[in-house]
């Protein structure tokens, strides 16, 4: 029996999942098995004994997430069948008590994305200030922005961004931090990112990918689309021969007055 079955909140949690997952591939940010997701699902699971189909001890606890429950895309999963069919490419996990370790409770044993103990480790961070997604992708068009060395400098390129047009400022209200390169996976990108979130929406990865953090993944997904358009909005007019202007500081300020947004690096 599915965990799915009487569960409408799950469920919805589910198809919101897939939307999203059908997004990244059709945008082209997912080749492969590029990119993961993660969701905190605990508030749409039943109370009450679930017998688990597999455990697994974690690396190291993530004191926030005591008994809490995620859906992760599956390890090796393709983004573009985790829209067809999130539970078969992905697994329903619930943290044990003392979050050392979790159970594997839905639907079939499928491990998690290896990057879960970054994905937990965000989540024991982020929790306290709402969220419950942790959404990493493959966004060309932002990626391409990471090569070049005056965008890596800290606030240059999530003010860029900001620049090229006004939904930007208001849709990124924190803004984009930057992480230089790490290995993939590794426990340095995972801390590097952690640092960066603390005062921003979304996380650049030099090179590789970003990262956004959210209470909703419809609109994590906004954030990050939003950030898309401001770069190819930005490569759009470098293509056509020319340094766009951008939005002026005072035009930004105005914004973020009328919008009432917390002033940027907050
Ligand atoms: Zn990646």
């Amino acid at each position: 029996m599915s965990i799915l079955e009487n569960n409408e909140k799950l469920s919805s949690a589910m198809a919101d999942i897939a939307e999203v997952a059908g997004y990244l591939w059709t945008k082209g940010w997912a080749e492969r098995n590029g990119g993961n997701i993660s969701v905190n699902v605990t508030e749409f699971i039943t109370p009450g004994a679930i017998t688990p189909l597999s455990t697994v001890t974690l690396p190291r606890r993530f004191p926030a997430l005591g008994g809490d429950a995620f859906y992760v895309t599956g390890t090796g999963k393709r983004m573009r069948d985790v829209a067809k069919a999130p539970l078969q490419h992905g697994a329903i996990i619930r943290l044990h008590p003392d979050a050392g370790a979790y159970d594997i409770i839905a639907d079939r044993i499928i491990a998690p994305t290896s990057e879960l103990p970054s994905h937990l480790a965000i989540h024991d961070f982020a929790r306290a200030g709402g969220a419950k997604v942790v959404c990493h992708t493959h966004p060309t068009d932002l990626i391409a922005l990471t090569h070049r060395r005056e965008f890596l400098q800290p606030r240059v390129l999530g003010r860029m961004l900001w620049s090229m047009i006004p939904e930007a400022r208001i849709v990124v209200p924190r803004g984009v931090g930057i992480v230089p390169y790490h290995l993939p996976g590794s426990l340095e990108l995972a801390d590097a990112t952690i640092a960066a979130l603390d005062s921003h929406d979304v996380v650049m990865w030099e090179k590789h990918g970003c990262l956004a953090v959210g209470a909703d993944i419809i609109d994590t997904f906004d954030m990050i689309d939003t950030l898309s358009k401001a770069a190819q909005i930005y490569l759009s007019a470098r293509l056509a021969g020319f340094e766009p202007e951008g939005m002026s500081n005072d035009e930004l300020e105005e914004i973020r007055r009328v919008f009432n947004l917390l002033p940027e690096g907050n």
